[in-house]
């Protein structure tokens, strides 16, 4: 039996926006195609796990005070999720994840939250808790040459500067700034997102896409997905596009 080891990041501290979901999602697409998903967590003090021994690394978002808590515990793992990153282990970051994985993240009170420094873009909230970009958004994302329609919901004041590869280009909402062109991060094997709801949920393509990469890159194989009753998910897709972009 095939299986995949997940690494959940923080789940008692970056969990304020559900992004959990994303966890259960990956765990029921892969129990319904017989791959055993083997999930572990880490959080402050428990014991420090090698990034590298893992198939896909999963955080989420979580408030300022939140990600000034566990920063300090994170850069702890700066090296080893490096070696991770390069070696190919798959990243999927939302929102305050996100943030911590560039080079600083300045909260709505002007603290500076250093980042990881693992890539070049930066964050900065607007000084005022009132302005948040928060709403329905919709991206259009390349997912090996298959333009898809991402579909999640914003909810951050930080604003995201300097993004060399983003993940998609914002069709409705907001993205890496208020009214950018630009959302998220995508780079090989890391996928960072402003994109609650929880993502994977709208969004069976890119859960699949996810799962397919871990897969191939850990059996070394070309792998075909057997599909899986999406119904329900493309007729809730359908609504939403229609509903934000009169498309569906
Ligand atoms: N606290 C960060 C911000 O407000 C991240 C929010 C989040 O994770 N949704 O931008």
């Amino acid at each position: 039996m095939k299986e995949l080891k997940i690494l959940y990041l923080y789940p008692d501290i970056l969990e304020l926006y559900g992004d959990f979901g994303n966890i259960q999602v990956l765990r029921y697409r892969l129990e319904q195609r017989g791959i055993k998903a083997i999930i572990d967590s880490y959080s402050i003090g428990d014991i420090a796990p090698d990034f590298t021994k893992y198939d896909l690394v999963f955080a989420g978002g979580g408030a300022d005070q939140e990600q000034g808590i566990l920063s300090q515990d994170l850069l702890k793992h700066k090296d080893n999720i490096k070696e991770a990153i390069d070696n190919g282990v798959f990243f999927l970051l939302i929102c305050g994840a996100y943030q911590l994985f560039g080079k600083y993240y300045k909260g709505v009170e002007g603290n500076i939250i250093p980042g990881l420094e693992i890539f070049d873009y930066y964050t900065e909230a607007i000084e005022d808790r009132k302005k948040r970009c928060i709403g329905n958004i919709v991206i259009e994302a390349n997912l090996n040459g298959n333009l898809t329609k991402i579909i999640g919901f914003e909810n951050h004041g930080g604003q995201t500067y300097g993004v060399s590869s983003p993940f998609g280009n914002v069709l409705f909402g907001n993205g890496n700034q208020f009214g950018a062109h630009d959302e998220g991060f995508f780079l090989n094997n890391v996928i960072a997102t402003y994109l609650h709801g929880p993502l994977l949920s709208k969004n069976p393509e890119l859960a699949d896409f996810i799962i397919k990469y871990c897969l191939d890159r850990k059996y070394d194989e070309n792998i075909t997905l057997e599909d899986l009753d999406d119904n329900f998910e493309n007729l809730c897709r359908n609504q939403l596009l229609d509903r934000f972009l009169n498309v569906s």
